[in-house]
């Protein structure tokens, strides 16, 4: 039983709201708050006080005894903003009824105990089903306690705390398997079943041959991912029943496709009927994967129902995520919850670093240092077709000049990609100077290391005519160090020497540092790899120390 206490109206309000949403669960204790506290903590297993957590410390300090047997204890704002986990994170589950009255109230949970604070997944919470004794499973996590994963088939999970060996045991299969004592069982989705019937074939009957071939294959329904047939039945009512019925996905599949997959049974019927000579086991095996029971037919007379089931290769993930220029909130809340979804992270390590702590614990961490590009794409690549789910991690947006394209160019379309946009250094610096880019323009990287310097050149020319904004990227290294005047003077063949320049070095990272000078200028030794250099175009003023390139209808009617 959960006690619930309030003083004021709000707060009672907010109460009421979770009454109502655990009606069996909760029990409103009135009257004054120190009686309602006691009386509370006498009677209930866990509390939740909608009070001041200043006042709830005082009322509770008198009354505790032990962690292992005290109550839990949530205190809850009179805004209903967030759900704090007080007293008896662990033992007294306060924690986990901090997230559910945070889920309930839509509240924020907040939680303080080192584990939890580390981001500890719940097992519940990975979006796989689970089964066997996921309460134990979970304290041993939160313990800290060995806890061994066996996982039977790949599937890219989140990060778990997991080792080798231990006494407890998370195990990812899609077999019907009985959980022992201290086993959690996920069921990654897994298994496809392939279904064919004739017209009118009553959705018992699908059900029926479904729930049997399952069961005698030693196979678990809730490692179901779909249903999958031909485009002629997807109307066809025991099939659609039957997946809605089952919670899956109803999918389909043109004939002609379904004519080319090879299968072990083909048959003259539905060649006949809807154009293809196999339905369940072509419509199972059509994305790949191994056939677990080829075609069956149910038992009734006539059988109108096959089914076949295929189990897909798991499918890894790769996420090519962007870290931004460097300052913690210029990293998007998306690109946080990859890092946080990944098991295994590849990437520089100064970028590593920059994000560490909001690795979850368990997290596999590939790093190495500059250079290495082909070889870190590669090894994300290769993780992700193990199955895992992989964040591929660079700075700004990790699609310029960066990670992603040889990642990509390293990927079959066996992964799923998930790219997160990041904050580019042009971008963070065109902020810090003011609003260069407010028109056309352009990036160039002055490294000749991957591109030869004639095309950079040439690259160089095509912004000068074009009268773009240009922003340098890699403008000056200590063994690179002719092409930045060279580029400024191609620029200065067609643009002013009074035209502003913008050098903005480590955007957003502590020793952030920016200057306002001009073409003529310019001194490059102030320029390094840390940096990147804005040149005007040929509206583009200094005004009140802001770097300003007009938009175009100014422009026009300046030029009037
Ligand atoms: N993917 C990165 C760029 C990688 S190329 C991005 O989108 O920002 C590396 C170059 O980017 C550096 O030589 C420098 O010119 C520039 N750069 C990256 N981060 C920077 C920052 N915080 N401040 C200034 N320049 C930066």
């Amino acid at each position: 039983m959960i006690g619930l206490i309030a003083a004021t109206a709000a707060g009672a309000a907010a109460r009421d709201r979770l009454a109502a949403v655990w009606p069996d669960r909760t029990r409103v204790y009135e009257g004054p708050v120190p009686d309602a506290v006691r009386a509370a903590f006498a009677e209930c297993e866990q509390l939740v006080c909608f009070l001041a957590t200043g006042a709830v410390v005082r009322l509770v300090a008198p009354l505790l005894h032990d962690k292992a047997s005290d109550p839990g204890v949530v205190c809850v704002d009179e805004g209903g903003r967030f759900a704090v986990s007080l007293v008896g994170g662990h033992g007294g589950g306060a924690n986990e009824l901090a997230r559910a009255v945070g889920e309930a109230l839509g509240a924020e949970p907040v939680v303080t105990t080192a584990t939890d604070a580390a981001g500890l997944p719940g097992l519940d919470t990975l979006g796989l089903p689970v089964e066997g004794n996921v309460a134990a499973v979970s304290r041993a996590l939160l313990d800290g306690e060995a806890v061994a994963l066996r996982a039977e088939v790949g599937w890219p999970l989140p990060p778990l705390p997991v080792a080798d060996e231990g006494s407890y045991t998370i195990r990812v299969t899609d077999r019907l398997v009985e959980p022992g004592e201290r086993e959690a069982v996920l069921r990654p989705p897994t298994l496809v079943v392939g279904v064919g019937a004739s017209k009118g074939a009553p959705v018992d009957e699908v059900l029926g041959l479904v729930e049997d071939t399952l069961r005698e294959a030693g196979l678990s329904a809730a490692s179901v991912a779909e249903l999958a047939t031909v485009d002629a039945k997807a109307g066809e009512e025991g099939i659609v029943e039957a997946a809605r019925l089952f919670g899956v996905p109803l999918v389909t599949y043109a004939a002609g496709k379904l004519a080319r997959v090879e299968v072990p049974n083909p048959s003259d019927a539905p060649l006949a009927a809807v154009g293809t000579p196999s339905v369940a086991e072509a419509a199972a095996l059509v994305g790949g994967g191994e056939l677990l029971v080829p075609k069956r037919k149910s038992a009734a007379l006539p059988a109108m129902v096959t089914c076949a089931v295929v189990r897909r290769p798991g499918r890894g993930r790769l996420a090519v995520v962007g870290l931004g220029p460097g300052a913690r909130d210029l990293l998007t809340p998306r690109a946080k919850a990859e890092l946080r979804r990944a098991s295994v992270l590849v990437g520089l390590d100064q970028y590593v670093d920059q994000i560490r702590d909001l690795l979850r614990p368990g997290t596999r961490v590939l790093e190495s240092g500059l250079g290495a590009e082909e070889e870190r794409a590669r090894t994300a690549v290769a993780e992700a077709r193990r199955g895992q789910a992989v964040a591929l991690i660079g700075s700004g947006d990790a699609g310029v000049y960066a990670m992603a394209s040889p990642a990509l160019a390293e990927a079959s379309d066996d992964i799923d990609v998930v790219g997160v946009p990041g904050v580019t250094a042009a971008l963070a610096a065109g902020a810090i100077l003011g609003a260069p880019l407010g028109h056309d323009h352009v990036s160039i990287s002055l490294s000749d290391l991957h591109t030869p310097w004639e095309v950079i050149e040439r690259r160089v020319r095509a912004a000068a005519e074009a009268d773009i904004v240009v922003t340098f990227y890699n403008p000056r290294s200590r063994g690179r160090d002719w092409q930045l005047p060279k580029a400024l003077a191609i620029l200065a063949e067609h643009r002013e020497p009074a035209t502003p320049v913008g050098i903005v070095r480590n955007a957003s990272r502590a020793d952030e540092s920016s200057r306002l000078t001009t073409l003529a200028a310019l001194d490059p030794a102030t320029v390094d790899m840390m940096t990147v250099v804005t040149v005007g175009n040929t509206a583009t003023r200094e005004i009140a120390g802001r770097m300003v390139t007009p938009r175009g209808y100014r422009w026009q009617e300046e030029a009037r």
